[in-house]
């Protein structure tokens, strides 16, 4: 195997003429790299208007990131689900809400096109099969630890964003009881009914397809070559190629070289997650948008963090305790040096450790527990007088419920009392890639030129999206699987 070259790849990932291929081993009219959730969507969409579909897959079975996510899919617009569980919501209030919570940078074009096209897409996914409960689930979490069908999943609830636009919750989950998230999570009941559907509708699925290289005739994209076992298969497609194999979270190199915040902190993704399609597709000339974006976890308890106050290196709070936990996770790993400390009394811990969360794994006990907040500031090592004001400027607003500083809303502010104690969180996040090819909202790979590359198209987190600054949870979910579905319909087009 030839060393890992510039690209983080082993293998070359430049485009092979049509001229140069001997023989055809398959053949489809639309070919589909990888069998996640954009994969599965475009399948289904390209069978449905009548084309041969061939999926090939890297791994043995379909599913990817998908199959062990946590399931949100961002859908709103006043979808079935929304309006029986009575909250209101527009195509142009969760567009207001988008563009503020997702940039900077986000993409108005694609944003507004999602939005209006989110209350189909949820038809879409009820049609095919996905179960969603009507139940909401109200409490700080990451998830819900039950079955229920909607949540709140990125701030729209807390400020600063419910001042911007009326809040709705957005957060869709497949229902699925007994869900393990990163073994088999509520986008495993996302996943499989779509495959089933596909499976009906058709398409063939190919596995253990390592797809490598695009084939050009010219500069259309006609086919591509994979490796099974050693050997290269070549793999015509009449009419298109959708690439749908996820981001390069693990692409060690191009994470160097774009978006060095997450070097050594890989998370929700999975390993084959390496980048390939972006290269190759780059190799044609492919345009890149947002390449430095990412999702980022943070390894807090929402049912903890939300009762207490969070805290960088120089004892400031930086964020409200109250909204997505992601958000959280991106405050403190982009712009607060990835050092957090969470300050809470005794009272406040028992409270949130006795509360329902999906991730009673990440209550941590605390590493410094003191009489004071001058002695627990001591103990901590940080500057004197620091963490005292920030408690104190805390509290003297908390005796009123308010929270002038980050807007925390009135029903988790209470003063912090004694015995006071700090969480040690520094280091504590994870994340992914959400920058990639460019397409537009055909989901046609965009040469740098701007125009589209004629045969090849994209979805799902080897794109960009929705995200560019921010992210909400299930937009990758959200994404991936609309503009999968346009991906199918424009390849089977050709
Ligand atoms: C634990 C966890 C929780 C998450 N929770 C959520 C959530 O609640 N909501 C949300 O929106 N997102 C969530 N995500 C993220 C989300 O799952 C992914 O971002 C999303 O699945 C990306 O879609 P995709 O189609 O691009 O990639 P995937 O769904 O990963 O599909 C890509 C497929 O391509 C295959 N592939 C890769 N390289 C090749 C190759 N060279 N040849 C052939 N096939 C290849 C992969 O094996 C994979 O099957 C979570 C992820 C994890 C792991």
């Amino acid at each position: 195997m030839a060393p890992a070259n510039s690209t983080g790849s082993a293998h070359s990932i430049r485009p092979v003429a049509v001229d140069d291929v001997d023989t055809w081993h398959l053949e489809a009219d639309v070919v589909v790299a990888g069998y996640g959730i954009a994969g599965v969507s475009a399948a289904i969409e390209a069978a449905r208007v009548g084309a041969d579909v061939l999926v090939l897959e890297r791994t043995s079975g379909w599913g990817g990131a998908a199959a062990l996510a946590g399931g949100f899919i961002y859908l709103g617009g006043g979808t079935p689900l929304q309006k029986a569980l009575g909250f209101e919501d527009t195509p142009e209030n969760m567009k207001t809400f988008m563009m503020a919570a997702l940039g900077p940078g986000a993409d108005e074009e694609k944003i507004t096109d999602y939005c209006n096209g989110s209350v189909e897409h949820y038809n879409w996914l009820v049609d095919n099969g996905v179960p969603f409960k009507e139940s909401f689930y109200g409490q700080p979490g990451w998830e819900t630890p039950f079955d229920d069908g909607l949540m709140y999943s990125g701030g729209e609830n807390a400020a600063p964003f419910n001042a911007i636009a009326a809040q709705a919750p957005r957060g869709h989950v497949p229902q699925m009881s007994d869900k393990r998230t990163g073994e088999k999570g509520g986008g495993f009941m996302l996943m499989k009914p779509l495959v089933e559907t596909a499976e009906k509708l058709g398409v063939r699925a190919e596995h253990d397809m390592r797809v490598q290289r695009l084939v050009v005739d010219g500069d259309r994209v006609v086919g591509i070559i994979a490796k099974r076992y050693g050997k290269e298969v070549a793999v015509r497609a009449r009419t298109g190629v959708v690439l749908a194999m996820g981001s390069f979270a693990y692409n060690e190199s191009m994470v160097e070289s774009y978006a060095p915040r997450l070097i050594g902190r890989p998370g929700a993704a999975i390993e084959e997650h390496d980048g390939t399609a972006i290269r190759m597709a780059q190799a044609l000339g492919a345009d890149l948008a947002h390449m430095d974006a990412s999702e980022v976890a943070f390894f807090g308890d929402p049912q903890l963090m939300v009762r207490g106050i969070l805290v960088n290196g120089r004892g400031q709070r930086y964020v409200n305790e109250d909204t997505y936990p992601g958000r959280i996770g991106q405050e403190t790993l982009l712009r607060n040096n990835n050092e957090a400390y969470l300050i809470i009394d005794e009272a406040a811990y028992d409270e949130g450790a006795g509360a329902d969360s999906s991730t009673p794994f990440f209550r941590f006990r605390p590493k410094w527990v003191a009489e004071t907040a001058a002695e627990l500031e001591s103990e901590m090592g940080l500057p004197e007088g620091t963490l005292q004001s920030t408690v104190e400027v805390y509290n003297r607003h908390a005796e009123r419920g308010e929270d002038p500083v980050f807007g925390k809303k009135p029903e988790w502010v209470k003063p912090i009392g004694s015995p006071i104690a700090a969480l040690d969180l520094r280091g504590f996040t994870a994340g992914f890639t959400l920058g990639g090819l460019r397409t537009s909202i055909q989901s046609e790979v965009l040469h740098v030129s701007g125009e589209p590359i004629p045969g090849l198209f994209a979805a799902g987190r080897c794109t960009a999206g929705v995200c560019a600054g921010g992210y909400a949870s299930g937009t990758s979910l959200g994404d991936g699987s609309f503009y999968g579905r346009r991906a199918g319909i424009s390849a089977a087009k050709g």
